[in-house]
């Protein structure tokens, strides 16, 4: 950092400002030099004029920066490479391609594919961006748990079809009833159990696991798959971290999913927690406050947005 001329900022009275980092929390700082110079008759020290040093921490700010800055940079590189292959191939099918229906109807495949990842990341982003700016009307209900788990986990049973993944659902004997918006908690659900499906190996073993004690409901959902290594564990809820790029993509996957899931489950006062050790498997925790037994009334009022 530049020396500041405390002599000259007083003949010149020009400000001058220096950022600083301070270590070691890397704090960012800025620090303004301020002439000043008081009237005689209202000060009865010597000091009738100085340089004021006023610090500002920036270090929050300069981080949202960042952020928004990694984000769009995330959001333009995922629509350019679908954008370019839609352009190449209608090129190509224009060029005559179109005229050989093998090539035409496997381009035209590909085709239907990128647009659907690009309409799903779009609808993500839409979700994501619903959640961040507050205007998600939610519909939370009091109701039990149950059979939503077991929908969800049906529903990825003819999704994932041929492939011969053991599914186990283990559910309480008495219903849990919980206060929640039934289509954005089957959304976590779908988030969380379809990743256990598409990073386990065809022939691998899932576990779904409804609990709950006196004020919480649990549900733990387990996988023998591909798993996450230490270093990545952490990242996973960030928004578009991806461990493997290229398996998430053939899954149709936009990165996004887990912190949807995330900003979902915390808008119903919840957590969620991910633990995985790589080539052994992933376990993904989600914790949410049950429901009183004041019914519809205390559920609408109680719930936090
Ligand atoms: P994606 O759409 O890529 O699945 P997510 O936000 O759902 O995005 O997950 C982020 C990343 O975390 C995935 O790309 C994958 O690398 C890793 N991941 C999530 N769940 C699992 C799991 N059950 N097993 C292994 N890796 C996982």
């Amino acid at each position: 950092v530049a020396p500041v001329d405390l002599a000259a900022i007083l003949t010149t009275g020009e400000q001058q400002s220096r950022e600083i980092m301070l270590q070691p929390h890397k704090q960012l700082i800025v620090a303004s030099y301020v002439p000043f110079h008081t009237q005689e008759e209202f000060t009865d020290t010597d000091f009738s004029s100085g340089v004021l040093i006023v610090l500002h921490d920036i270090t929050k700010e300069r981080e949202l920066i960042r952020i928004q800055q990694e984000f769009v940079a995330n959001v333009s590189h995922e629509l350019r490479t679908p954008l370019t292959t839609m352009k190449s191939y209608t090129e190509t099918l224009l060029g005559g391609a179109m005229y050989e229906p093998e090539t035409c109807l496997s381009f035209l495949s590909t085709m239907e594919k990128e647009t659907e990842r690009m309409v799903r990341l779009v609808k993500d982003l839409l979700a994501l961006s619903q959640l961040d700016y507050r205007q998600v009307a939610w519909r939370k209900e009091r109701m039990p748990l149950h059979e939503l788990v077991t929908e969800v986990v049906n529903e990825l049973r003819v999704k994932f079809g041929q492939e011969r993944r053991t599914v186990t659902i283990t559910l309480p004997a008495e219903p849990v009833w919980l206060c929640f918006d039934r289509d954005k908690i089957k959304q976590v659900l779908i988030n969380i159990i379809q990743n256990a499906f598409k990073y386990t190996a065809a022939e691998g073993t899932i576990g779904v696991k409804l609990t709950a004690d006196e004020q919480t409901a649990r549900i733990i959902v387990s996988d023998d798959g591909i798993g996450i290594p230490p270093e990545d564990v952490k990242r996973v809820f960030d928004r578009f971290y991806r461990v493997d790029k290229a398996r998430s993509r053939d899954f149709g996957g936009t990165g996004l999913g887990l912190s949807i899931a995330r900003e979902i489950v915390e808008a119903h006062g919840g957590s969620i927690a991910l633990s995985s050790e790589a080539d052994i498997g992933t376990e993904v925790q989600i914790t949410l406050p049950l429901a009183g037994d004041e019914g519809v009334w205390a559920c609408e009022n109680g719930s936090k947005q």
